[in-house]
């Protein structure tokens, strides 16, 4: 269903002199939704993502955001806002001053925007550091202040380029659940950029998987983990398998992949390594025509009947297991 605010992207390009970074890409973002554009370095994420904030000319087509073409609009008349990945804080502000920022560009009196900058600070838990500057935070508390930052200007659609890139391993894994929450708190729709997938699974409502200035596959997150439509999608995604048979190739799922005896499988191979990974052992096998497959065992299956580098095996599966993919 459509909703008023819809963010619709049409035949939407970038071009940098020569450089295609975005290719006359079409999407429509369903109001309210936790969205993940994800891909490899330079397949043209942030690019997209600019043009939606306004930072970058559009070089063709058009960005419809409540019904109004918003792509010739400046920055802070669009109904979007952006947090940035290295957050851009001012570093001679107190937090509650950064926060409250664009509120007094807009000629905001000081009562209303320390006010609504104080609103912004409590929703993300800041309060008690409103006094601080910003080299006085944590990575994860700077993040925060950005976040309010970005929000107190009542964006229907947040712009989040690699959020969490700056942050440890631990500090990324507490901070994304903390965005997942904001979001459904406040319903509105995110747009984070990332190259993760283990990122964009654990966020993503939808997931758009870009590959050369193009978009390869949009759809809820478990159905382009599930149902990957390309090589290049199931390899990025990962935890998949793609093998191309003489009727074409599929991808299936490492942990769909069964070990049998080789005379009555789909395939025969060669074990190649064997990872324990506490639940799991993961499986490698050869085979032939230099193709290498990884099967994901449980930990019970595999000590039930341990194998070792160098056993001839046969791989097996389910046959709604495999997905045939496009080129
Ligand atoms: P991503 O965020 O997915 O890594 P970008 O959107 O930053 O990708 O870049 C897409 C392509 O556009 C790349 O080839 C990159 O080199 C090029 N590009 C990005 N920004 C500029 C720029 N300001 N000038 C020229 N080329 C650029
Ligand atoms: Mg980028």
């Amino acid at each position: 269903m459509r909703s008023e605010l819809d963010l619709e992207l049409v035949s939407l390009t970038k071009r940098y002199g020569e450089t295609v970074a975005v290719d006359a890409i079409n999407h429509l973002f369903h109001a309210g939704t936790y969205a993940c554009l994800l891909g490899p370095s330079g397949c043209g994420k942030s690019s997209t993502l600019r043009m939606l904030a306004g930072h970058e000319i559009v070089t063709e087509g058009a960005i419809i955001l409540g019904g109004h073409d918003i792509s010739g609009l400046p920055p802070a008349k669009r109904g979007t806002a952006m947090m940035f990945q290295n957050y851009a804080l001012f570093p001679h502000l107190s937090v509650v001053d950064n926060v409250a920022f664009s509120l007094r560009m807009k000629g905001v009196d000081a009562p209303s925007r320390l006010k609504r900058a104080g609103e912004m600070l409590e929703l993300v838990d800041m309060t008690a550091f409103a006094d601080r500057l910003p080299a006085q935070l944590s990575g994860g508390q700077q993040q925060r202040v950005a976040l309010a930052r970005a929000l107190i200007t009542k964006p229907q659609v947040l712009l989040l380029d690699e959020p969490l890139s700056a942050l440890d391993p631990f500090l990324r894994i507490r901070m994304r659940a903390e965005l997942k929450s904001l979001q459904r708190e406040l319903g509105i729709t995110f747009i984070h950029v990332t190259h993760g997938q283990d990122e964009a699974l654990a966020l993503a409502d939808e997931i758009v998987v870009m590959n050369n200035a193009r978009i390869e596959q949009a759809g809820p997150a478990r159905e382009v983990f599930d149902a990957p439509r390309t090589a290049f999608v199931a390899r990025f995604i990962g935890s998949h398998n793609v093998i191309a048979l003489p009727e074409g190739k599929i991808a299936v799922r490492s942990d769909e992949l069964r070990l049998t005896t080789p005379d009555a499988a789909k395939l025969q191979g060669r074990i190649t390594g064997v990872e324990y990974q506490g639940t799991h052992v993961a499986l490698t096998a050869a085979l032939a025509g230099e193709q290498e497959v990884t099967a994901l065992l449980t930990d019970k299956d595999f000590f039930g009947a341990p194998k070792d580098v160098g056993e001839a095996v046969g791989l097996d599966w389910d046959s709604q297991a495999a997905h045939a993919l496009s080129a």
